[in-house]
């Protein structure tokens, strides 16, 4: 690993003015990904400005019943958080079904949501990569790309993001509040990662030296019912091989109101607003969960090696529904 300076930020406004001007510096949470990234040449940042210390550690309760997570939340907290668990039982579910006991009492909620990708050919410097390297190629298109995207895809990349809790955060219908260098402001989620179009370089809409300071959940009661399943290749300690966050509202029979987002399928966390439309107002039965899955994934364009995930996503996405319509 090549040397580098450390330095402990003390606020949002002084982190923000270290990176300003300095794209050889980086922001560092709990280093989980970040000093992996290093260690494997992927990055070389010359300067590390630790952001764990600023005043972005605490879960509020809003007014309106919604959350304000710190970004600085270190993800073991999050999952433990009785309120979390209790209002929004799919987001707990989510980061505790993520990494290991160990990372995640290190990773924070903003490191979390800006970790890179698993391909493992960005993970590796002696192979081309157009998220590492613009312009050199996408050997995963070809190659392997069993664990990779779906739905979303370029011709320039066709990598899958990695967080589990940022599923969740789409499903819910987050909000990420950034502070950058021309003040502060806020992103929705879905909206926060962008699809890899001609620049896969960039896996976000944030700019150099932005700093995630909080993510607010707004509220939403009947979130009460929903849960977050994961389909990975060992039970702990994996990447997701597909995911479905979902919330569902059903009164008498009928889905009145639902929330659902995929992971492991794309460049993003992917907000399935298809299968939404063509639930809501429709009968809560097996064949209208199928028909929505159905009606999401007709823009599935599976790779060589991943067509199988297409009828995992459908499959766990109809039976995750129906068992929230089980739930009373
Ligand atoms: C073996 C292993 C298995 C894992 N399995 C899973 C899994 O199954 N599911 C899952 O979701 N995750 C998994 N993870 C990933 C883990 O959750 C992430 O590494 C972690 O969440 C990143 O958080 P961090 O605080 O350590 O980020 P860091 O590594 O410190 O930073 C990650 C990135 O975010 C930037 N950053 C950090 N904080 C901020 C901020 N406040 N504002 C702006 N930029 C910021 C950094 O500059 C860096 O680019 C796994 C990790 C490992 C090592
Ligand atoms: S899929 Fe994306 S991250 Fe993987 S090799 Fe291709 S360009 Fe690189």
């Amino acid at each position: 690993m090549r040397p580098f300076d450390y330095r402990r930020a003390t606020d949002a406004r002084s982190a923000v003015a270290a990176l300003d001007g300095r794209p050889d510096a980086m922001y560092l949470g709990g280093g989980t990904n970040l000093v992996d990234l290093m260690r494997l040449g992927v990055v070389s940042p010359e300067t590390l400005v630790d952001v764990t210390r600023i005043s972005c550690g605490a879960i509020e309760e809003s007014e309106d019943g919604g959350l304000m997570i710190g970004a600085g939340v270190r993800n073991s907290d999050l999952a433990a958080d009785p309120l979390v668990r209790r209002i929004h039982p799919m987001l707990a579910q989510s980061v505790l079904a993520g990494a290991s006991g160990q990372i995640r009492n290190m990773a924070t909620v903003g490191g979390n949501l800006l970790q890179r990708t698993r391909c493992s050919y960005f993970q590796d410097v002696t192979k081309p990569c157009n998220k590492r390297q613009p312009g050199s190629g996408c050997p995963a298109r070809e190659g392997d790309h069993r664990n990779l995207a779906i739905l979303g895809h370029s011709g320039s990349c066709v990598a899958t993001h990695p967080s589990d809790m940022a599923v969740a955060l789409a499903a819910l219908g987050a909000v990420v509040h950034v502070e950058g260098a021309r003040g502060p402001r806020t992103v929705p989620m879905p909206g926060l990662h962008r699809l890899p179009g001609d620049e896969p370089e960039r896996d976000t809409v944030l700019e150099p030296g932005d700093l995630i300071t909080a993510v607010e959940v707004p509220a939403l009661p009947f979130a009460t019912r929903s849960r977050y399943r994961k389909v990975r290749d060992r039970a702990s300690f994996a990447f997701a091989v597909v995911s479905v966050a979902a919330a569902l509202d059903v009164e008498g029979g009928v889905v009145r109101d639902c929330r659902i987002a995929l992971g492991g399928v794309a460049h993003i966390p992917w907000r399935a607003e298809r299968a939404e439309s063509a639930l809501r107002g429709s009968a809560a039965t097996a064949a209208e969960f199928a028909r929505a899955a159905d009606a999401e994934l007709a823009q599935s364009r599976p790779l060589r090696q991943n067509a199988f995930k297409v009828h995992l996503v459908h499959n766990v996405l109809v039976r995750t529904l129906v068992d929230l319509a089980e739930t009373p």
